[in-house]
């Protein structure tokens, strides 16, 4: 029997009772697990299965290939998006479609998990959702080893500010994971830019112990250039909720 906190990030049904739930735990990365009765109201779960869902869990670890076996499950808090904001419960989607498709099972992330209840936390209080998805989104890369490179060409190494005269913008080579300088670029890469103001907040922005509060939203546009290219690189597609999001 294993216990902690839990998202719940994808739920099917599995049979008229039962439902599979995919949780992404604090203490244990993501796992899939039976929850027996799971479809019952008045259930061993009390209708705590929701979608982005947390709870405290308790589940006993199968072997491998099959699912584990969820036996508690205690809401701590259920994902309520504000009013009639449409975006927000789409943007808690697109955290879950990510936490999904990005890490692995039995592979933790603690840093992950609680800036991802943070993110919806900060969601629920009706805010504009694209700082709040670029900050997760950048964590989320960083945390699963995929943080672009931003301080420097990935093709000669040069310093994105080695000294003041140099180039102010830089191309953004999705395949190679980073900026490109000028001299490296070639057009048929057709990269997007981004300047090195820009490229310095994303990395703040993947720090998470960097308390940043104010996104310079002037910059937006193309910070978003590129973190749309790097997650649907690793992702190896494009998320389905982005085209639900004002991004
Ligand atoms: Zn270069």
């Amino acid at each position: 029997m294993e216990k902690t906190e839990a998202m719940i990030i994808r739920v099917a049904d599995f049979s008229e009772t039962s439902r599979v739930v995919t949780l992404f735990s604090r203490d244990f990365g993501k796992i899939a697990a039976l929850a027996k009765g799971g479809r019952r109201l008045k259930g061993p779960f009390e209708a705590a299965l929701d979608l982005l869902a947390t709870c405290q869990i308790v589940f006993l670890r199968k072997s491998t290939n099959a699912l584990d076996l969820l036996t508690e499950a205690k809401l701590i808090s259920r994902f309520r998006p504000p009013g009639r904001n449409i975006h927000t419960l789409y943007a808690g989607y697109y955290i879950a479609e990510l936490l999904s498709g990005l890490t692995e099972d039995y592979d933790p992330h603690p840093e992950l998990y609680d800036q991802a209840t943070f993110a919806l936390q900060q969601l629920a209080e009706d805010v504009d959702v694209r700082p709040v998805l670029l900050r997760f989104e950048m964590i989320l890369l960083r945390e699963i080893g995929q943080m672009p490179a931003l301080d420097r060409c990935v093709s000669c190494d040069t310093l994105v500010n080695s000294d003041p005269q140099s180039q102010r913008h830089f191309a953004f080579w999705v395949s190679s994971g980073g900026l490109i300088c000028s001299h490296c670029q070639r057009p048929e890469f057709n990269s997007p830019t981004i300047s090195i103001e820009a490229a310095a907040v994303l990395t703040r922005l993947a720090d998470p112990g960097d308390e940043f509060s104010e996104l310079p939203m002037e910059r937006y546009q193309e910070m978003r250039r590129v973190v749309t290219p790097a997650i649907c690189h690793v992702l190896e597609r494009r998320p389905k909720m982005l085209r639900f999001l004002p991004l």
